[in-house]
């Protein structure tokens, strides 16, 4: 009796916890400030695309082919806020934040659009993540935010569908605390292709990812990407690692 009490009352202060949540939002991941995701932090989230300079270990590596990549734009370079937001993204108690994240893509892709370097009718493309990793996450955070960005462009009348199409293979090791050279070995041509998420045949496709490091994760999707006889029209990530590119 005495446990079927202390059960009755977690579940009545989990639903309290659950209904404070929805009133009381939780601090900001970027600045522990009013959350979501503030403003002031979703600021450095709004200038335009910049194109990124991509080291070149992923040029030379993940193939026999050498690979011209195509066009790489970052929305930031990895610093707070946008590094404490992502980090916050990945773990259960925060699967919120990819949503916000992912209306910053959108932004991003609308001012690409209006830049004429990315065509009006693209499909999204998730970076590919270890299956086992996304689901020990609670999801694939990469997805949310690919949803949110194609219901963002949606909602200013411009179509966008999310092809969750890649996925690295079983035996590819979760990516986090490798370093550049380990980055590369373990994904090479490892992502696989996934039909059931697969956009229309010849589609031009943007692949979205939150943070650029050494590349490795971009050129291998790319590379499967176009195996498949897709057009990569480019790849939008939140935050990169390598410095940009200056001349755009
Ligand atoms: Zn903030």
């Amino acid at each position: 009796m005495a446990s079927d009490r202390l059960t009755a009352r977690g579940l009545v202060l989990g639903g309290v916890a659950a209904a404070m949540d929805l009133v009381l939002p939780r601090p900001c991941p970027g600045c522990g400030g009013p959350g979501p995701w503030c403003c002031s932090c979703d600021s450095t989230l709004a200038g335009r695309p910049r194109r990124v300079r991509m080291p070149e270990l992923v040029a030379c590596r993940g193939g026999s082919a050498r690979l011209t990549l195509p066009p790489v734009w970052a929305l930031s370079r990895y610093t707070d806020p946008v590094r404490s937001a992502i980090l916050a993204g990945k773990e259960r108690e925060r699967r919120d934040v990819p949503a916000h994240l992912g209306v910053a893509l959108g932004r991003g892709i609308a001012r690409l659009q209006a830049m004429q370097v990315l065509p009006e009718a693209c499909w999204l493309v998730p970076a590919p993540s270890r299956r086992a990793a996304a689901r020990s996450r609670g999801g694939d955070p990469v997805t949310a935010m690919a949803r949110a960005a194609a219901r963002h462009l949606a909602a200013g009348g411009r179509a966008a569908g999310v092809a969750p199409c890649l996925v690295t293979a079983g035996s590819a090791r979760d990516s986090v605390g490798l370093d550049a050279a380990q980055r590369a070995a373990n994904l090479g041509d490892r992502v696989r292709w996934r039909s059931s998420g697969a956009p229309p045949e010849g589609a031009v496709v943007l692949v979205l990812d939150d943070v650029l490091t050494t590349g490795a994760t971009t050129t291998a999707a790319c590379r499967a990407l176009r195996r498949e006889g897709l057009v990569v029209g480019g790849v939008l990530v939140l935050a990169a690692v390598p410095p940009w590119v200056t001349t755009r």
